[in-house]
Order: C-alpha cells, then sequence, then structure tokens
C-alpha cells in the first residue's frame, strides 16, 4: 500500500503535507477527535479544565 498524502485543508489555506495514516485518508492531526492525535488533545484539555476548577476552589 502507497502512502497517500493527507490533503486536508489548514488554517494557512494550503492543503496537509502530513502523510496520511495507512488505512486512512488523512493524518493523524486531521483525522477527527478520535484519532490517537484528538483523544491526546481532549484529555490534556480536560486535565487543564481540572487543574483549573481546583485552582479556582481553593
Ligand atoms: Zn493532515
Amino acid at each position: 500500500m502507497t502512502q497517500s498524502k493527507c490533503g486536508a485543508p489548514t488554517q494557512s489555506g494550503r492543503r496537509c503535507q502530513n502523510k496520511a495514516v495507512v488505512g486512512t485518508s488523512r493524518c493523524a492531526k486531521h483525522q477527527g477527535p478520535w484519532s490517537a492525535y484528538g483523544v491526546a488533545q481532549r484529555k490534556k484539555k480536560e486535565a487543564d479544565a481540572k487543574m483549573r476548577k481546583l485552582r479556582k476552589k481553593r
């Protein structure tokens, strides 16, 4: 199988040049909320929110 490029539009208006993950048409960044990258980002956000709540309470 050949790896195609992601090609998703980026904020700069160009196409994403990352290689697509094997079996999908998008790279890890553009696979959506349930890609490894998306989950990691979500977990980070949740952890940040928790920390902020704890800080506010004290
Ligand atoms: Zn991409």
